[in-house]
């Protein structure tokens, strides 16, 4: 079987999953930073009423796990010691651990956290101007194998957790000083569409004013692609942005690039496009001599203008992505030339934390060191969340 068609096959069952609408609810465990706003105040609402208190205090303390958030129950001091150490006998609040931290010299920083299974995931913090973007993590490892990507090479782990996906904007809300995002991409590890029943919780848990309260237009998803998670974020009434990685014009060379297209072929990719609500932006990372040629301009602009999506024209990060180099200077920029010249709007992206590994993957990578990645007809064994 090749490489490819097990990647597809795989994707069948994790897409089941992961998209599925499960009849039975998932049993609620102990960790408020896995439930959304309404269930955290509602549970807290009934554990207050049991012990004889009154509502507000559900309130109270749900202020303090995402907006002023705490480490632990004991630092919630507006409240009597005794309700801390009986709520810390009930529920849990785990912070992710903070094992690596480092700083590029244009001042994107770049955190990996250890999770509670050892698990390693990476959240990079890229500063702008008045803007703080957080370019988080959705899954440890990735199941989709694009040719190019770091994070595809160590294969898929497991979907992470609202606690673990939120979590990571909590975590450097948490730190001193506070890193204090106004924008979030869902452009770390892994594949936001792949794990939709934590990723769309976790949309609410960043965007709601009670939680993280970051507006939805300036909360990203990206994807390779994935119909049914497309349709999902569709159909949330908030205004979160959706992203394409597109990479290449024809389904042939991506393909190559990304085996995912097989299931997903980008007549489809560019129809969920074109019928989604909102603006959509193709991602094109720029791979010298594969995908940069003035022919792909000329072909992505059709696919482009079929939707009106805008185009990010991203360099590649070249740690990690063995065999390819990035577009050079120039042809990015007669790259370029040739979309906006077919009235296509188009941007280049600056590369950020290019001596920090700050590529999706990159770090864990760094610290991991390399291995062959699981094969891709394991995943039907994973257990989707
Ligand atoms: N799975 C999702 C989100 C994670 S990757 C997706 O693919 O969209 C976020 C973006 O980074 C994707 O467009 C991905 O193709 C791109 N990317 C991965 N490795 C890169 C590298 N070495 N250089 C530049 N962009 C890269």
């Amino acid at each position: 079987m090749s490489s490819a068609s097990s990647v597809t096959q795989a994707l069948d069952s994790l897409v089941e999953s992961s998209t599925g609408s499960a009849a039975e609810p998932s049993p609620l465990g102990n960790n408020l930073l896995d439930l959304d706003p309404d269930q955290a105040i509602e549970r807290l609402r009934a554990w207050f009423a049991e012990h004889g208190e009154p509502a507000y205090r559900a309130t109270q303390v749900f202020g303090r796990l995402w907006d002023r958030p705490v480490a632990s129950f004991d630092e919630i001091t507006e409240i009597p010691k005794r309700l801390r150490e009986a709520l810390a006998a009930t529920f849990t609040i785990p912070s992710l651990e903070l094992t690596d931290r480092q700083r590029s010299i244009d001042g994107t920083e770049k955190f990996l956290f250890r999770l509670d299974d050892g698990q390693l995931i990476e959240t990079v913090a890229i500063p702008d101007g008045n803007r703080m973007t957080l370019c988080i993590s959705s899954q440890a490892g990735c199941a989709l194998q694009c040719a190019f990507c770091a994070t595809g090479a160590m294969g898929f782990q497991r979907n992470l957790k609202p606690s673990e996906i939120a979590g990571q904007v909590r975590a450097l809300r948490m730190l001193t000083p506070a890193i204090l995002a106004t924008n979030v991409v869902f452009m770390g590890m892994g594949e936001p569409m792949m794990n939709w029943k934590a990723v769309s919780p976790s949309l609410t848990l960043l965007n709601d004013a009670r939680a993280l309260g970051i507006g939805a237009r300036h909360i990203t998803i990206s994807t390779v692609g994935v119909l049914p998670g497309i349709i999902a974020l569709g159909e949330r009434p908030e205004q979160f942005r959706l992203a394409i990685s597109i990479h290449a014009p024809t389904d042939e060379l991506r393909r190559s690039l990304m085996p995912v297209n097989i299931k997903y072929p980008l007549s489809d990719v560019v129809a969920a496009a074109a019928a989604f609500d909102r603006r959509v932006t193709f991602e094109y990372v720029m791979l010298g001599g594969v995908n940069d040629q003035p022919l792909h301009a000329a072909q992505l602009a059709l696919l482009a203008r079929e939707c009106r999506a805008f185009v990010n024209l991203i360099p590649l990060h070249p740690g990690g992505s063995m065999g390819f180099a990035p577009s050079t200077g120039p042809v990015i920029s007669a790259f370029a030339r040739a979309l906006r010249a077919r009235h296509v709007e188009t941007a280049v992206r600056r590369s950020r934390g290019l001596d920090i590994a700050a590529a999706c993957g990159q770090l864990r990578t760094e610290r991991l060191g390399r291995r062959l990645p699981i094969a891709a007809d394991q995943h039907g064994e994973v257990d989707v969340v």
